[in-house]
């Protein structure tokens, strides 16, 4: 059974994969190197790339797999995940309330962040990091052009606790045949104080947390902060300081900006909690949905607590440190690493 359900009262979603043989536990890391399906040298064990970056001198260039052609020698790598949780080819099925449901259509990429497969996310150089960054405003642009694509979600799982099942660093992108229920409330939010006040409250919230308590960083161009509600310990956010609605939009510029930002909060985050897993999210508005806008941003959930009845049962969520103190100490951390790479670069 592969579909798509909603729940009877909420917009709470679920998808119904059935067996993935990508959700057994990942095997130890001395296994991986040899084995490892993101590897250079393994690209046989995924399906063919249609999106690997070559630096050819000083210029990257665009390039794809073609029969019996594996390009080699790339700095990231764009594939079709072989379990995806939503297929092109999903079969037809449909359910009537209270039972609703809906194929699982879409598609799930990965995208191979590094070739080195020891090397992490809070390490990742700023140039990689920018790399990165296109790669994915490049395939998510794409995957608004295909049929049947609302929503297009990219998110990182890395490490323990986080749902990833293969330690090589990448990032997931899957796409969605309506809007996720969370970026939906949070336009339902943007276009009611749109509407009723003419100002976007993700603005006031940037506004209101500039330069205050639970800061934790800021660039030219964006703010790291630990929000007033978390969900999880030493939680952040990144936000755009001026209103933007789509990580498609960013410039060149912004793309090292965020690049920059990114490998300093990351990089401070690890000093701070160890060798702890996490997930990122980044919300974005649909291109589909040009009436459901939102001021685009990045959640990161570090995983180093797990959720209990509380969270699961009330939707209330205990942080075992104050957003203000985490914040304290990520940005004490995410400071130092940002002076080193200032001064590095
Ligand atoms: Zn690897
Ligand atoms: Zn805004």
């Amino acid at each position: 059974m592969v579909e798509i359900r909603k729940d009877y009262f909420s917009d709470k979603l679920s998808v119904v994969t059935g067996e993935r043989s990508s959700r057994n536990p990942p095997r130890p890391r001395a296994e991986h190197s040899a084995k490892c399906p993101f590897c250079p040298g393994n690209e046989e064990m995924t399906p063919p790339s249609d999106l690997a970056l070559v630096k050819m001198g000083d210029a990257l260039v665009k390039q794809s797999d073609s029969e019996g052609d594996i390009i080699k020698g790339w700095v990231v790598r764009a594939f079709l995940n072989k379990n995806p949780i939503v297929s092109p080819s999903a079969p037809a099925s449909y359910g009537e309330y209270p039972h609703y449901s809906e194929p699982a259509i879409g598609y799930h990429y990965i995208v191979v962040a590094t070739p080195k497969h020891d090397d992490s996310f809070p390490k990742i150089d700023i140039e990689q990091w920018t790399n990165i960054l296109a790669t994915v405003q490049d395939k998510v642009r794409w995957l608004y052009a295909q049929r049947g694509v609302s929503y297009v979600l990219t998110f990182i799982n890395s490490g323990k606790g986080s749902g990833a099942t293969v330690d090589h660093p990448h990032l997931q992108i899957v796409t969605i045949p309506r809007l996720p229920p969370v970026v939906e409330s949070e336009a339902v939010t943007v276009q009611n104080s749109l509407n009723e006040l003419g100002v976007c409250p993700m603005c006031q919230v940037v506004a209101s947390e500039s330069g205050g308590p639970r800061q934790i960083i800021s660039t030219d161009f964006y703010i790291a902060f630990a929000p007033w509600v978390s969900s999880h310990s030493y939680e952040f956010w990144i936000y755009p300081k001026k209103h933007q609605t789509s990580i498609l939009k960013l410039s060149q510029k912004e793309l090292m900006d965020l690049a920059l930002l990114l490998r300093s909060t990351l990089g401070g985050m690890s000093k701070v909690l160890g060798d702890q897993g996490f997930n990122l999210v980044i919300h974005s508005s649909s291109e589909k949905k040009t009436t459901k806008q939102i001021h685009w941003h990045i959640e990161v959930y570090p995983r180093a607590s797990q959720w209990s009845g509380l969270e699961l049962g009330a939707g209330i969520f205990v942080n075992e440190i104050s957003p203000e103190a985490a914040a304290e100490q990520l940005g004490a951390a995410s400071r130092k690493e940002l002076a080193q790479m200032v001064g590095i670069t």
